[in-house]
């Protein structure tokens, strides 16, 4: 059971803050040992005189006088000849301080994730728009089943490694932007990587530590189970699934982006279309002569039938397909599909909260 409340990654806050509260002391500490004017006191000077002179109104000041001299002063405040007292600061001092405190204050929170790998795992949060949305992110197959497999100029292609990228490029833009991100499965030390040709590998797991077995019904069974225990922890709130594959078709058959939801569900249907109008807006902005082709439909599919929550099953393309394969093969194509999936999920997010 405690397992299952676990947050979804190893978590670390990064030491931000305390870096930040070390700077403002330290610029306190520098204010107190230099910037402070101060003045010796000589027979006959008091409070007041020492404060008109040196351009300060009585009134104002002498409260803070007294604050910062507290340990100098002598019976009802009297100065003591030839000890140092410090001058109040002058508003604009303090009108600097106050400017660095709202700085800090704004200063992005940054958490630290280590599933998405060593050159990935820090995150500054660049907004709160999805705050209050809950994700659980399911890429397609894992463990001892690679899912379709294809070749490239010698490489094997596995599904399996090329989705997982994708969707952990898009857990990681979600949680930026504020999201509660659960990754249903996952490799322990993969993390989003930067090559062309994602090694294959087969220690992936499923939330939040279970071996995959290779039946695929005990498959399914075992994420669909994972995402139905989440959700039932977060009754009440905004929460969607979102499944990620490539598809496998003969080699002739070019296929772009296209997005199915379960028969029974509106929600997952609305989901589903704002993604693909999405993907239709990017594509017009980004390759105007290009066109896109992909669609929305229902499929009798066990995960998005079975699972508790709104869900869409999104296929980035055909293994086999040379044009697709490019669209996993780059690096580069793999952060634009998350980022445009976070994109439709922002405006999915903001039609449902309406
Ligand atoms: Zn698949």
């Amino acid at each position: 059971m405690l397992k299952i409340l676990n947050p979804p990654y190893i978590k670390a806050h990064y030491p931000y803050q305390i870096i930040v509260s070390g700077i403002l002391i330290f610029f306190c500490f520098q204010l107190s040992a230099q910037e402070y004017q101060t003045y010796k006191a000589k027979k006959g000077d008091g409070i007041y005189s020492v404060l008109k002179q040196n351009g300060y109104s009585y009134t104002e000041s002498l409260n803070q006088f007294i604050e910062l001299n507290k340990s100098k002063l002598g019976k009802e405040n009297a100065l003591i000849i030839g000890k140092v007292y410090r001058l109040p600061l002058k508003t604009d001092t303090i009108a600097e301080v106050q400017k660095i405190q709202a700085k800090i204050e704004a200063l992005p929170e940054k958490t630290v994730y280590e599933i998405f790998g060593k050159k990935y795992r820090e995150i500054t949060i660049k907004s709160k728009e999805l705050a209050g949305a809950i994700y659980y992110l399911e890429s397609g197959h894992g463990g001892p089943d690679p899912g379709a497999i294809g070749n490239l100029n010698g490489h094997i292609l596995c599904e399996d490694e090329y989705a997982y990228d994708v969707t952990l490029r898009l857990a990681r833009n979600l949680i930026e932007r504020g999201a509660t991100v659960y990754l249903i499965i996952r490799d322990p030390n993969d993390g989003i990587r930067d090559e062309q040709y994602l090694a294959p590998d087969k220690d992936e797991v499923c939330y939040p530590d279970n071996e995959i077995p290779l039946s695929q019904l005990a498959r399914l069974k075992q994420s669909t189970a994972a995402v139905n225990s989440l959700h039932a922890l977060n009754k009440k709130k905004f929460q969607r699934l979102v499944v990620i594959h490539v598809d496998s078709r003969s080699e002739k058959e070019n296929i772009d982006v296209f997005f199915y939801h379960d028969k029974g569900s509106n929600t997952g249907k609305r989901m589903a279309n704002t993604l693909k109008e999405t993907f239709e807006k990017k594509y017009a902005e980004h390759q105007p002569n290009r066109g896109y082709s992909g669609s929305v439909s229902d499929r009798n599919l066990y995960v998005i039938k079975n699972a508790v929550s709104p869900a869409v099953f999104i296929e980035l393309g055909n293994i086999n397909h040379t044009r697709d394969q490019q669209r996993f093969i780059n690096p580069d194509n793999r952060q634009a599909v998350a980022n445009w999936l976070r994109d439709g999920l922002i405006d999915d997010f903001k039609k449902s909260i309406k």
